[in-house]
């Protein structure tokens, strides 16, 4: 499959934008430009609320078991086209081959469990107080949707807001990446293709700001989810507030590691060193600010770097490439930016810190050692294959540089003691803590944040009851 001029999707149909206006996708590795896709404008949104306006009075009436069926379908066309999938998103976003084509099958898994899940959506019967009640409560799919999803996992950050809303009887319009169009729109034809009625998915691209001031705003609309950054999903909750729009959002995080004395240390290096490379560290759930006790840092740095060392960095479609480019320009600035503020503040650079090469996104595998707490590493997101190490030598400190930073997405600790797993379980401010692991975010588990991270979950019966509305009906018997 060549890389495709990517269209719009309304109603079922695949059509450039009304203007005709189209914006240039590039590929990290070499900076070329291998495609475009449509930038929709006013029109063709207002295409796109009629066409989900009308998808939702067909889909809410489609019985749960006939949306799952459906659902299914589509799960299956994507195992089946998962190849040629991966091929797009890696030329488009970078990451090896493999990792592409995990996050594809896993897209499969991720509609088939929520789709099975939407079947089991149950109302409650209330016991009334006096026995000529009846009373119910009822759950509803709270009307059409429109997402805003990043370019760092283009088909998984999707298919977590489109499979619930589906789930659930919603109708969806994505505005998925402008960066990373083609695989996105590819989860989206493996619905059409599937069968589901006219409407119930749309996908536009565009503008990410003049699009989300226009949809979420608009009456059509009843909920918005985004996943991306801090800053820009509160602008957006806020927008949805002051339209009293139910909102999800899942944002930014900086995920502490917590190693304690008594862990397995070289296992944890190995757990968590791949963890940290892994789509070359853009990952909100990537862990970034390493807290490892004396006693055993020298250990675990000797091995962190041992790792690093065997990684192989290149193009996503070569063989054997263990880490890819970054996605964008913007990424390779924040890490020589990161490291060099790091540097200035007296943090050494175990190894990496700079560009490979002079084309392509890459910047090398790096571990910053020491960076004084204020610096830059230790505050915000590097969102990069940067790690940064500092030493604590007691669990109180550990749990209050963990605690610090207004985030709470993701973290990580390793421990042979059930006390200090214990104790962190019930301390750490984290949506999610994956102890002796990595992380293992499956779709039956709730992922999401806390405190500047966000809120609402993308898994779990959690994920399917941010579509729902809650309805009371009381019926005296006559
Ligand atoms: P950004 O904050 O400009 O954009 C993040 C995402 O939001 C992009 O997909 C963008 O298209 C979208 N966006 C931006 N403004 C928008 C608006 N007004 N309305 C709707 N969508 C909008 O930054 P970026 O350079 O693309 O990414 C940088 C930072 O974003 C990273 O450092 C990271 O913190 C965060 N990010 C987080 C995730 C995640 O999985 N949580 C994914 C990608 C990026």
């Amino acid at each position: 499959m060549t890389y495709p001029d990517v269209q719009l999707l309304i109603a079922n149909e695949w059509r450039p934008a009304r203007s005709g206006a189209t914006l240039p996708v590039h590929n990290p590795a070499d900076g070329s430009v291998i495609g475009s896709v449509a930038r929709a404008g006013r029109a063709d949104l207002d295409d796109a609320l009629a066409a989900a306006a009308r998808g939702f009075e067909t889909w809410r009436l489609t019985p749960a078991h006939e949306r799952a069926r459906l659902m299914r379908a589509a799960a299956a066309l994507l195992r089946q086209r998962s190849a040629e999938i991966a091929r797009l998103l890696t030329l488009e976003q970078g990451k090896p081959l493999a990792e592409a084509k995990g996050e594809i099958t896993n897209a499969a898994d991720i509609i088939e469990w929520l789709a099975d899940e939407g079947r089991r959506v149950y109302g409650r019967v209330v016991a009334p107080r006096s026995l000529q009640v009846q009373q119910l409560v009822l759950k509803e799919p709270v009307g059409p949707v429109a997402a805003f999803t990043p370019w760092n996992f283009p088909v998984n950050q999707v298919v977590r807001k489109l499979a619930a809303a589906l789930a659930t009887g919603c109708s969806i319009i994505v505005k998925a990446a402008e960066e990373t169009p083609a695989s996105p729109a590819e989860l989206l034809r493996a619905f059409v293709d599937a069968g589901l009625p006219a409407g119930v998915v749309g996908l536009v691209y565009g503008d990410p700001a003049e699009i989300s001031g226009y949809l979420i705003p608009h009456p059509v609309i009843r909920k918005i989810t985004f996943t991306g950054s801090t800053p820009v999903g509160k602008q957006l909750a806020s927008l949805a507030g002051a339209h009293m729009k139910r909102a999800t959002m899942e944002l930014g995080g900086h995920a502490p590691v917590i190693v304690a004395a008594d862990a397995d240390v070289a296992q944890a290096v190995k757990i968590i060193a791949a963890a940290k490379f892994r789509n070359a560290g853009q990952v909100c759930i990537s862990p970034t600010r390493f807290l490892v006790e004396a006693s055993v840092r020298e250990e675990f740095e000797a091995g962190f770097v041992a790792y690093m060392k065997t990684l192989k960095v290149g193009s996503g479609l070569e063989t054997g490439i263990s880490m890819g480019p970054l996605a964008n320009p913007r990424r390779l600035g924040a890490m020589q930016q990161m490291t060099e503020d790091a540097v200035a503040g007296g943090a050494r650079v175990a190894l990496g810190g700079e560009r490979i090469g002079s084309s392509g996104n890459f910047y090398a595998p790096t571990l910053l050692l020491d960076p004084p707490l204020e610096r830059l590493i230790f505050n915000s997101e590097p969102f990069g294959p940067i790690a940064a190490l500092r030493s604590f030598s007691n669990l109180d400190d550990a749990i209050a540089e963990a605690n610090r930073l207004p985030f709470g997405l993701s973290a990580y600790a390793f421990t042979r003691s059930a006390k200090t797993a214990h104790r962190l379980s019930h301390e750490l401010q984290t949506g999610m803590l994956w102890i002796n692991q990595a992380a293992a975010p499956w779709v039956e588990l709730p992922f999401g944040g806390i405190k500047d991270s966000g809120y609402g979950s993308e898994g779990g019966p959690e994920a399917l009851e941010a579509y729902l509305q809650t309805k009371t009906v009381a019926m005296t018997l006559v």
